[in-house]
């Protein structure tokens, strides 16, 4: 396979916007993003809907004009160039090949659009085929194929072009949840396969999660963070990356950070728990962080469950207990919003083995490492 990759020798490129902004009337759909997308990257565009990914993605294709910024590919500015100079491909969504024609007439479809001499066609097609393992396949229809074929066959159309880059918007989307999954590693493998950088965009996470090198997270037009899965998981750098990435989300509690006989106290709003944070969080936390208001986050794995208290812990009873196979996830009440008397509850991810019913005590515990901590008024992580 190794040769089919070198054949196909795709222009490697590297994609840039600067400070880019697209309105729609009074809506700001895209506002002063600017990014770096690496040459080879698979790079996904992650946010909630209508937070801005595909005018993002149309404003790189050329399908969108700009109001302000900038468009670079490999150098070059092509921010006023039409979509058909830009040399990128869309891949469509994945089911949508054309149903009449062979999978050998499908890959060719683009390069017959543009008037490509027939024997060029062929050769092209047949080089991209052995890349994605599909030239055994060349005279059936799509209807004879596995979901997993027809993401190549899709990928294939795209690729046919020898574009500079990928652009996918949601390809799985209609797809069932079973093939979805399937389909995520066979596109990371094949994308990594043909080295051509790519951006996907979607709204679920654990697509993103799992097929990104970095994930840029979006929320009302703007980039939030862009690191790679590990960093958005654990380090997420504001309140909207925390809450938005993790199933079940991250616990976010209020709270207050306070000076008490020379340590630093988190305390947790409407409820008991207050705890002294180590000399060395206190000396991180104060070098980025005057004492206010604090949202503390703690991710449901973190939140150790015993039945017995040992140590620096807090007493809460079990509220409810949903079951998942390997795991469980339990609701302990941690106290009631004295306002509004709703209860506050903290979720913990525990081994289905943990014995315990609802009613019953049980005593939380964290290591200090996994906390967050986001200033209130900024929403920006301080820790
Ligand atoms: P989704 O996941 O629902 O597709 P998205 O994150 O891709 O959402 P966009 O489609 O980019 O978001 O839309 C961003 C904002 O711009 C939304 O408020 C949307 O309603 C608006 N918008 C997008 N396209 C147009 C258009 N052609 N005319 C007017 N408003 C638009």
């Amino acid at each position: 396979m190794g040769n089919s990759i070198v054949d196909v020798a795709i222009d490697m490129s590297k994609i840039e916007l600067e400070n880019v902004t697209k309105n729609f009337g009074d809506v700001i759909a895209v506002n002063d993003v600017s990014i770096e997308i690496y040459d080879r990257e698979f790079l996904v565009m992650l946010g909630p809907s209508g937070c801005g990914k595909t005018t993002t993605l149309r404003t790189i294709a050329g399908l969108e004009a700009v109001d302000a910024g900038n468009i670079i590919i490999d150098e070059r500015s092509v921010t006023h160039l039409s979509p058909a100079d830009r040399n990128i491909s869309f891949v469509f969504q994945f089911y949508a090949l054309y149903p009449h024609l062979t999978v050998f007439d499908n890959i060719a479809f683009p390069l017959k659009a543009s008037n490509v001499e027939k024997t060029e066609i062929e050769s092209r097609v047949l080089e991209v085929a052995k890349t994605l393992q599909i030239d055994v396949s060349l005279n059936r229809k799509p209807k004879q194929l596995s979901g997993g074929e027809m993401q190549r066959v899709a990928l294939g159309r795209a690729m046919v072009r020898r574009p500079k880059a990928f652009l996918m918007d949601e390809p799985m989307s209609n797809l069932d949840a079973k093939l979805r999954i399937q389909m995520r590693s066979e596109l990371k493998r094949l994308q990594k396969r043909v080295e051509t950088t790519t951006v996907f965009v979607t709204h679920d996470q654990i697509e993103a999660m799992s097929m990104a090198d970095r994930i840029a997270v979006m929320h009302q037009g703007e980039i939030q963070q862009v690191d790679s899965p590990k960093e958005i998981y654990n380090k997420p750098k504001n309140l909207f990356v925390a809450q938005f990435i993790g199933s079940p989300a991250m616990n976010l509690l209020e709270g207050v950070l306070e000076s008490k006989n020379s340590k630093l106290v988190l305390s947790l709003f409407h409820t008991e728990c207050s705890f002294v944070l180590s000399d060395l969080m206190a000396q991180k936390v104060m070098q980025q962080f005057k004492l206010d208001k604090i949202v503390f986050g703690i991710r449901p794995e973190h939140v150790m469950l015993s039945k017995a208290p040992t140590g620096c812990q807090f007493e809460s009873k079990i509220h409810f207990i949903e079951y998942l196979g390997a795991t469980k996830i339990i609701d302990v009440m941690l106290g009631e919003n004295i306002h509004t008397r709703t209860p506050i509850f903290l979720k913990s991810r525990v081994h289905s083995s943990f014995q315990g019913s609802i009613g019953e005590s049980v005593w939380i515990s964290f290591e200090e490492e996994v906390i967050h901590i986001f200033d209130q008024g900024s929403q920006i992580a301080i820790q």
